[in-house]
């Protein structure tokens, strides 16, 4: 195995040629320009000269050929002209090079077509009159009609969250985000919900990397549980989420170390395997160092945005990477796979901006304390915050233990920024005046144990409302909260408190892109596919409808359930029936994949209408029945208050002793049978509720 990530997962594989430059900037930061406001340009990787707007003189193509020859290159075939002076019907066409182009140095134009070769359908110009330039594929196409590419998602088609899509290619595995969701109504006792990663089994080592878009736990939540299964492959990830990542790890003590190559800048590149070649894109998000996902295939690129909006005055970050996107829509996008969340809902996101001056608003007229409730990991609200609690001159308290966490952790990594004194120690909290004030707290979702609810209850070791109090609620709620978060409100104005919970400051409405902008992302990236991902079937399908409209070919927009593949080979591309094993795998405490649907519909009986244990002992050489049998009930009815029910059951029981055949070899689960169906039956005609009965048979 020749490739580097394979050969030593704990170091960062070498980026591809580089420009002169090697002080980058940082994913998202500014972007490196020559005096000429052009970007800088890099020596070529055969040591020529640099070309700027140029090409380099005629030369045959030293490429694998190409299926189908020149005229069938479309998905890369590149209608840009070549030099600054080049005219298209009259209009000069000015060619740009991007900055990404200049340090990665990955512009390498060729002189395709040459006068001997078919000029590419679209071209109804004159030969001679000018010449198109090609980039080359980054990973070379492929000819051979045996390789296929599939792409499918162990998670995120069917819910919102655990978010989990897989590319195959020949011996090659890579995998974009392992993410865990919350259980749903009908799952009790369950913690979350994670990929099923079966389809692994026993092809671990083809796997050359995770990686993994941003911090939010839908899309790390399950690293820990997951990666230990599946051979522990390393991570490709920005410094923010690494930093996530390796907390929430730390929490699994026993567990094995988890391998980080940290993607630090926006033009690294790193080989997974023969055939994949990742490149990271700056998108904006609600948390810092989000990226896309670009993966050059032998088929073309294929473009994951992860969770994304385009937000032109973000807070703390650089807007997304526009040009970049841009670019690989010039190049020719295989397949865009899209986030979907707010793909039903019209029109384009608001900025962090406007959340900025809401909450300015809010915090600016407030008289006394402040307590704002939202997610930890929601980091750019928690740069607005501690950056108008400065504004204000009030003080910061945070409670709740993720909150601190994910504080330190984005403040040690320079993702937040605030003074030295703003954030106070617990002891320091009474030295100042509740004007002063700002708690900034988790428990926006009604969460049981968590601080906002403490504060409310008055259940704190130290908080308690106050009149006057303004709670600011500063993230949507996740489906399946909304009552907690009604009590949760009824308590806090019970005490006199000033709730303030504004849809600008939803998260859900927040951090994804809406209609307008997913149109854009369409538009820019222009893929021949589509698959819309993150999202319910309904909004999976709401996407392919934008995408048709936007003009991707219906044929071309595959909406797939989890598990099943997305197929390209030279052939094109198609929604198969194949599909890999992609059920929910629950996590309950430390217990991860045990507990099964069967467990879950009987948690669903048993809380439904109780259970009742029918407890009979018999004598095992004659199969007697020794004294009444007990019964015991919990969660069905009181028995001191039906001893009628519990007499007649009895009865019943013997009854069907008295009729079963003790010598059968099957009179033990014949037994049981019986009496968990006659006595359900019997409960049922007296009570119209159906406990599980559960019969238990000792023999003595
Ligand atoms: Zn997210």
């Amino acid at each position: 195995m020749t490739d580097p990530v394979s050969a030593s997962p704990n170091m960062a594989p070498p980026p591809l040629r580089r420009g002169p430059n090697q002080g980058r900037p940082p994913m998202g930061g500014p972007r490196r320009f020559n005096n000429s406001g052009m970007p800088a340009t890099p020596a070529r990787p055969d040591g020529r000269p640099p070309m700027i707007g140029g090409r380099p003189p005629f030369q045959r193509s030293n490429r694998p050929p190409m299926r189908g020859g020149a005229a069938s290159r479309p998905a890369y075939g590149n209608q840009q002209q070549s030099g600054p002076t080049a005219r298209v019907g009259g209009l000069p066409i000015i060619q740009k090079r991007s900055a990404f182009h200049a340090a990665a140095g990955v512009m390498r134009p060729r002189n395709a077509p040459d006068f001997n070769t078919p000029i590419p359908a679209g071209y109804d110009v004159q030969r001679g009159d000018r010449e198109a330039v090609y980039f080359e594929p980054l990973v070379a196409p492929t000819a051979d009609s045996d390789l296929k590419l599939k792409i499918y998602a162990l998670g995120g088609l069917e819910e919102i969250g655990r978010n989990c899509t897989v590319l195959e290619c020949g011996d090659d595995i890579i995998i974009v985000d392992v993410g865990l969701m919350f259980p749903e109504e009908g799952m009790p006792g369950i913690d979350y919900i994670i990929p099923n990663v079966a389809t692994f089994k026993g092809r671990e080592k083809n796997i050359r990397g995770v990686i993994i878009t941003h911090g939010h736990l839908d899309h790390v939540g399950a690293i820990s549980h997951v990666l230990p299964k599946i051979g522990n492959p390393p991570i490709y990830t920005a410094p923010l989420t690494a930093g996530i990542v390796r907390a929430r790890h730390e929490e699994y003590p026993h567990l094995p170390k988890l391998n980080m190559v940290i993607v630090q800048h926006a033009d690294e590149r790193f080989h997974l395997g023969k055939n994949f070649i990742f490149e990271p894109f700056h998108i904006n998000h609600t948390i810092s160092d989000a990226f896309g996902v670009a993966i050059h295939t032998p088929f073309g690129p294929v473009l994951i945005t992860g969770d994304f909006k385009f937000d032109f005055t973000p807070v703390n970050e650089e807007p997304a990477d526009l040009g970049r996107i841009a670019m690989y829509g010039s190049k020719g996008v295989l397949a865009l796979l899209s986030d979907s969340t707010a793909a039903d809902i019209p029109g384009h996101q608001i900025s962090e901006q406007v959340v900025y001056n809401e909450l300015d608003r809010v915090i600016g007229n407030a008289e006394s304390r402040i307590i704002v409730g939202t997610f930890s990991s929601l980091l750019t609200r928690v740069q607005i915050i501690l950056a108008l609690a400065e504004k204000y001159g009030r003080k910061v308290l945070i409670q709740g233990r993720s909150m601190q966490k994910n504080v330190d952790l984005a403040h040690e990594l320079g993702y937040l920024q605030f003074k030295p004194g703003t954030i106070i120690d617990e002891n320091d909290y009474n030295k100042y005046r509740p004007e002063n004030l700002l708690i900034l707290c988790t428990g926006a979702q009604g969460e049981e144990k968590a601080a906002l609810m403490r504060i409310a209850t008055g259940e704190h070791r130290f908080l308690k409302l106050e009149d006057n109090d303004t709670v600011i609620f500063s993230s949507s709620v996740v489906p399946g909260n909304e009552r907690s978060v009604q009590r949760l409100k009824d308590t806090l104005v019970r005490h006199g408190a000033n709730v303030v919970h504004s849809v600008h400051m939803d998260v859900h409405a927040g951090g994804h892109a809406k209609q307008e902008d997913l149109k854009l992302m369409l538009r820019l990236t222009k893929p021949k596919h589509f698959m819309p991902i993150h999202g319910n079937r309904f909004m999976l399908a709401a996407h392919g409808r934008l995408a048709a409209a936007v003009g991707v070919e219906k044929e071309n927009i595959f909406i797939a359930d989890n598990g099943q593949v997305v197929q390209f080979d030279v052939s094109g591309g198609r929604l198969t029936e194949e599909r890999h094993p992609a059920e929910y795998v629950m996590v309950d405490g430390l217990g991860v994949g045990d507990v099964s649907e069967v467990i879950l519909r009987d948690r669903m009986e048993m809380s439904q209408d109780g259970m009742l244990v029918v407890i009979a002992t018999i004598e095992e050489s004659s199969g007697a029945l020794i004294g009444a049998p007990d019964i015991i009930s919990r969660g069905f009815i009181l028995i001191k208050d039906n001893q009628e029910i519990l007499d007649k059951t009895r009865a019943l029981v013997q009854k069907i002793m008295d009729e079963s055949d003790h010598k059968s070899p099957a009179f033990d689960e014949y037994i049981k049978t019986r009496i968990r169906n006659d006595v359900g039956q019997f409960l049922f005609n007296q009570t119209k509720r159906r406990p599980m009965v559960l019969p238990v048979i000792i023999e003595v």
